[in-house]
């Protein structure tokens, strides 16, 4: 059988495209692409051409059938999304499975990623880190979700669009406390980069301020809940355990 290389691109710097990603992408006989015209423009900016087939949330079941039966006919399948590591809040998860089910060879090309790219400059404690992706879109589930991280001890990474950030920032706020020391990576390795850092009401006002920090991509990176914070939810279990011990027979 052939094999399926997962391709890392660019996040927005084609330099960040490495030789060995485009050597894979001319060779193979067949790439899966989040959006094929997204991918052909990738290429024919390095004088590229491949034939392409569209691989998104909608198709992906099928599509992944139809690949792992050419890939076990002897074609080579490379799987790229429209920016950084698929399946990094991209497609490819059920093909990769479908791929590895099936005995197929599956190899990765690494390359650029969002998440890692700002945890990398963010200055943020990076020794045990929890991705969440994007947040739920509408506002109370997003409530929910934040809540149900404040006393994750982690760094918490999250990815976030020009329309929600400003909402996201002031319901982490609120979530997690005024003190939470975090950073907003936005439209890195592109020309208007921009990582700044503070707590996160600073952050918020900061948006607030100035249209433009609110456009492009982001990701955000905030510091894990103190680990204290475990000894006062213990001690305030206790606290009530001895109120309600009164009540008890
Ligand atoms: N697979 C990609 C990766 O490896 O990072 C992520 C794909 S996800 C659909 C797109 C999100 O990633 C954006 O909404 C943003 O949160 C983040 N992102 C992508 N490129 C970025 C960039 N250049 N700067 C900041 N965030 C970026």
């Amino acid at each position: 059988p052939g094999r399926l290389h997962v391709v890392a691109t660019p996040i927005g710097n084609l330099g960040d495209l490495s030789p060995r990603a485009l050597d894979v992408l001319r060779g193979v006989d067949r790439i899966a692409a989040e959006d094929t015209r997204h991918t052909q423009q990738l290429l024919a900016a390095f004088g590229a051409r491949a034939t392409l087939v569209a691989l998104h949330e909608h198709n992906e079941a099928a599509q992944s059938a139809q690949l792992v039966a050419q890939m076990l006919a002897g074609e080579n399948i490379a799987l790229v999304s429209d920016a950084g590591t698929p399946l990094v809040s991209d497609p490819g998860f059920r093909l990769v499975r479908a791929a590895r089910d099936a005995g197929i060879a599956v190899s990765p090309v690494p390359g650029a990623c969002a998440a890692i790219a700002a945890l990398s400059v963010a200055g943020i404690a990076s020794d045990r880190f929890a991705f969440e992706g994007f947040l739920p879109s509408k506002a109370a589930a997003r409530r929910a979700r934040l809540q149900a991280l404040a006393a994750e001890p982690r760094t918490l990474i999250f990815y976030e669009s020009s329309h929600r950030i400003a909402e996201t920032l002031a319901d982490a706020a609120q979530a997690f406390g005024p003190e939470r020391h975090a950073a907003l990576a936005r439209e890195l390795t592109k020309r208007f980069e921009t990582v700044l850092d503070g707590s996160l009401p600073a952050l918020a006002k900061r948006l607030a301020e100035d249209a433009d920090q609110n456009r492009g991509e982001f990701v955000l990176i905030v510091e894990g809940a103190p680990e204290e914070d475990g000894g006062e939810a213990l001690a305030l279990g206790r606290r009530a355990f001895s109120l309600l011990r009164e009540y008890l027979p």
